[in-house]
């Protein structure tokens, strides 16, 4: 059983439509990353959670100096994903990398380390936790790009 997803329909301006060369909607970050998203649940095995993603201003996280952020509900196997926008993170710390990609992966591996979370008062294993997944994310970006590269 699915539910019913919620539909972004694009508006093409009739001018658009009657020109002879018409090159696809661009899609919105947001889209964006919710595409790149289906693509790492596969890759991930976690097709079978319905993920949410939202890029949103900093001050919409849970944590305003967080990059990305993720809820889940177990049972449900759903999630929702908040990445901050490019422009809040650098406003966040110019001096941290920010990659919309990395972020999501790394949310999406909280995922599969669900059952294992430590309580939020053991800061010493969150931290644990948070390098683990920090480390794996930028790994399987890197052998995706390189990848990629080869396809080419
Ligand atoms: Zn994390």
């Amino acid at each position: 059983m699915t539910e019913p997803k919620q539909l972004h329909h694009q508006d093409i301006a009739l001018e658009q439509q009657t020109q002879q060369k018409c090159s696809p909607p661009e899609l919105t970050l947001e889209q964006q990353m919710q595409q790149k998203c289906r693509e790492w649940q596969q890759r991930l095995r976690l097709a079978d959670w319905d993920v949410t993603v939202k890029v949103v201003p900093a001050m919409d996280m849970s944590s305003t100096q967080a990059q990305g952020c993720i809820h889940w509900r177990i049972t449900e196997k759903t999630a929702d994903i908040k990445l901050v926008t490019p422009e809040d993170a650098v406003k966040q710390n110019p001096m941290r990398p920010y990659n919309l990609e990395e972020t999501l992966i790394h949310e999406l591996l909280h995922l599969h380390m669900a059952p294992f979370e430590p309580d939020s008062s053991e800061q010493t294993e969150c931290m644990a936790m948070e390098w683990t997944i920090n480390a794996i994310a930028g790994a399987l970006l890197k052998l995706a790009n390189s990848q990629e590269s080869a396809n080419v």
